[in-house]
C-alpha cells in the first residue's frame, strides 16, 4: 500500500493517528485506522481512492472532525483521508455571486474572504472558527442564522466528487449540480450527496452561492426568564407573531453558568435562561421589528427583555452562546442531542427535557437553535461511573423518542453518524429505510465509504 501512496503525505504516527481517527462526539465509538492521507489535490484523493479500493480499504473522509455524532470516526483498518489540508479557495466570482472552495477550507475563512467583495456566505454553525466547508456540506450543517437563511444545502449549487460506482469503478471524479442560479437537469445529485456524511464518496471542491453583504450590523434583542419552558414559550410566541429573526438562540442556567465560570463575560447567570434574538432588517422596520421582539419576550413573562444597544455586549452574547459546547466539555464528558421539533411544540419539548433529567437523576444542560425548534440537551455523565453513563443512555434514547411524538427528528443538523443510528431507524419507516440502503448500494457497492456511519 505505501508504495501507492508513495508522494502522499502520509499520517503513521500513532499518537497523530489516534487523533485523526475520531471527531468531537466522546459516546462514539471508534476503531484502528491503518493510516491517514492529507491529500493537496483531487488528483491525490482519486489515486488514494483507487488503491483503497484495489485493496478493500474502507475510507473514512474527514475535514476539522469538529462533528457530534461520530461521522468522521475510524473504522478497524480504516484508511483517514484528511482533508483539511485542501483548503484552497479557488475562485470568488463576485458578478455571479458565488465562491468555489476546496473541502478544507473552514468556514469563517471562506466568510472573510467573501465578505472583502462585499458578499455574504450565511451558513454559521456555531463550530464555524474551525469546521471546514466540506464537512459543513457532507454534514448539511445549521447554525445560528437558519431560521431565515436557511441551511447549508439552500446554498450548495455544485460540487466535484471522487466517487465509486456500479461497475465498482473507484476513483472516478464527477461534477454534480451547476453554476447557475436555477437548473433542473437531471435528478438532483448534488442535493443527495449534500448531507451524505462521507458514506457516497469524497466532495473535493464545492460552489456555492453567496448573498449581498448585511448593509447594518443586526441587532440583538436579550430576554431573561425564570424557567426554560417559559423561554420556550416565547419562541413559540415569537412565531405566532410572525416575527422572523435571523437567529433566536437559548442558553440555560447550567450553560451560561459554565460559559461565565470559564470567560468571565460578566452574563446573567442567574436567569434560568436566556434567549438571544438577532434582527436584521435593514432602517426603521429592523427597530420596530426588536421592540416586538422584546414586547413578545415579556408578554410571555421574561424577567427582562431589552435591546441591546452596544454591539461589542451583543457580540459577546452571542460569542458565548458559541462557547457554551466547549464550555460544557471542560466539565466533563458529553452526551450531545440534537433533536428538532415543530417550533409551537418548543415548550413541551422544553419540559419533557427538564422530566427526563428528573427521572433519570442526571444533568442535561440545554443549549438551542430554540427558533428553529432544533434544540441540543447535553447530558453531562462523568467518566467512570457505569450507573450514570446508562441512565445518560436511557435519557438520550427518551429524548428521541419524545421528539419523534412530537412530530420532529432525532437529528436537525449534526447528521446520524454512529449515534443516531437505532433513532433513525425508529423515525423512518421501513420503506424509506430501504430506498436509504438501495441507493448507498448503488453509489457505494463495495461498502468503503464512511462504512457503518448513517445506515450501518
Ligand atoms: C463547538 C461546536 C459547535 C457546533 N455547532 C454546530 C452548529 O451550530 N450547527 C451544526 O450543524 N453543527 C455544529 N457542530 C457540529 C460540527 O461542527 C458540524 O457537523 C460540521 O459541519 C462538521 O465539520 P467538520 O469539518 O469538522 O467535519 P468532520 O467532523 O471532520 O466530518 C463530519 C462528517 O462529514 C464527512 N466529511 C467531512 N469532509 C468530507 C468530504 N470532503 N467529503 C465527504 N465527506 C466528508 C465525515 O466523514 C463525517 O461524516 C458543532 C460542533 C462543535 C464542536
Amino acid at each position: 500500500m505505501k508504495e501507492l501512496l508513495t508522494g502522499l503525505d502520509v499520517v503513521d504516527d500513532a499518537d497523530v493517528l489516534d487523533s485523526l481517527s475520531h471527531d468531537d462526539a466522546e459516546w462514539a465509538p471508534y476503531g484502528k485506522a491503518v493510516a491517514a492521507v492529507r491529500p493537496r489535490t483531487t488528483e491525490d484523493v482519486r489515486r488514494v481512492v483507487a488503491a483503497c479500493a484495489d485493496r478493500k480499504i474502507p475510507i473514512v473522509p474527514r475535514g476539522a472532525g469538529t462533528g457530534l455524532s461520530g461521522g468522521a470516526n475510524a473504522v478497524d483498518g480504516a484508511m483517514i483521508l484528511d482533508l483539511s489540508k485542501m483548503n484552497r479557495i479557488v475562485e470568488i466570482d463576485a458578478e455571479n455571486m458565488t465562491a468555489t472552495a476546496q473541502p478544507g477550507v473552514v468556514n469563517d475563512d471562506l466568510k472573510k474572504a467573501v465578505a472583502e467583495h462585499g458578499l455574504w456566505y450565511p451558513p454559521d454553525p456555531a463550530s464555524a472558527p474551525w469546521s471546514t466547508i466540506g464537512g459543513n456540506v457532507a454534514t448539511n450543517a445549521g447554525g445560528l442564522c437558519c431560521l431565515k437563511y436557511g441551511v447549508t444545502r439552500d446554498y450548495v449549487l455544485g460540487m466535484e466528487v471522487v466517487v465509486g460506482g456500479p461497475a465498482g469503478d473507484y476513483g472516478t471524479v464527477v461534477r454534480l449540480g451547476r453554476r447557475t442560479t436555477k437548473g433542473v437537469s437531471g435528478y438532483d445529485l448534488a442535493g443527495l450527496f449534500t448531507g451524505s456524511e462521507g458514506t457516497f464518496g469524497v466532495i473535493t471542491e464545492i460552489t456555492v452561492r453567496l448573498r449581498p453583504a448585511r448593509r447594518e450590523a443586526p441587532r440583538t434583542v436579550v430576554g431573561a426568564f425564570g424557567s426554560v419552558v417559559a423561554a420556550g414559550e416565547a419562541v413559540a410566541a415569537i412565531t405566532r407573531a410572525g416575527l422572523l429573526p435571523a437567529a433566536l438562540e437559548l442558553l440555560d442556567r447550567t450553560c451560561l453558568r459554565a460559559v461565565e465560570d470559564w470567560k468571565h463575560l460578566g452574563l446573567e447567570a442567574d436567569a434560568a435562561a436566556l434567549l438571544l434574538a438577532q434582527l436584521d432588517t435593514p432602517g426603521l422596520a429592523g427597530d420596530e421589528e426588536a421592540t416586538a421582539v422584546a414586547e413578545v419576550f415579556r408578554a410571555a413573562g421574561a424577567m427582562w427583555a431589552e435591546q441591546s444597544t452596544d454591539e461589542i455586549e451583543a457580540e459577546a452574547l452571542f460569542a458565548a452562546r458559541r462557547l457554551a459546547y466547549p464550555a460544557l466539555e471542560r466539565l466533563g464528558p458529553v452526551l450531545t442531542e440534537d433533536i428538532c421539533v415543530p417550533r409551537s411544540r418548543v415548550p413541551e419539548m422544553l419540559a419533557s427535557i427538564e422530566a427526563t433529567a428528573a427521572r433519570h437523576g442526571i444533568t442535561i444542560a440545554t443549549i438551542a437553535h430554540a427558533g428553529d425548534g432544533n434544540l441540543h440537551p447535553l447530558i453531562l455523565a462523568p467518566s467512570g461511573d457505569d450507573e450514570a453513563r446508562r441512565a445518560a443512555q436511557a435519557a438520550f434514547e427518551d429524548m428521541l423518542t419524545a421528539a419523534i411524538a412530537m412530530g420532529g427528528t432525532v437529528t436537525g443538523e449534526h447528521g446520524v453518524g454512529l449515534l443516531k443510528r437505532e433513532g433513525m431507524r425508529q423515525e423512518l419507516s421501513a420503506g424509506v429505510l430501504a430506498m436509504q440502503v438501495a441507493v448507498k448500494q448503488t453509489l457505494d457497492p463495495l461498502d468503503l465509504f464512511n462504512p457503518g456511519k448513517v445506515i450501518g
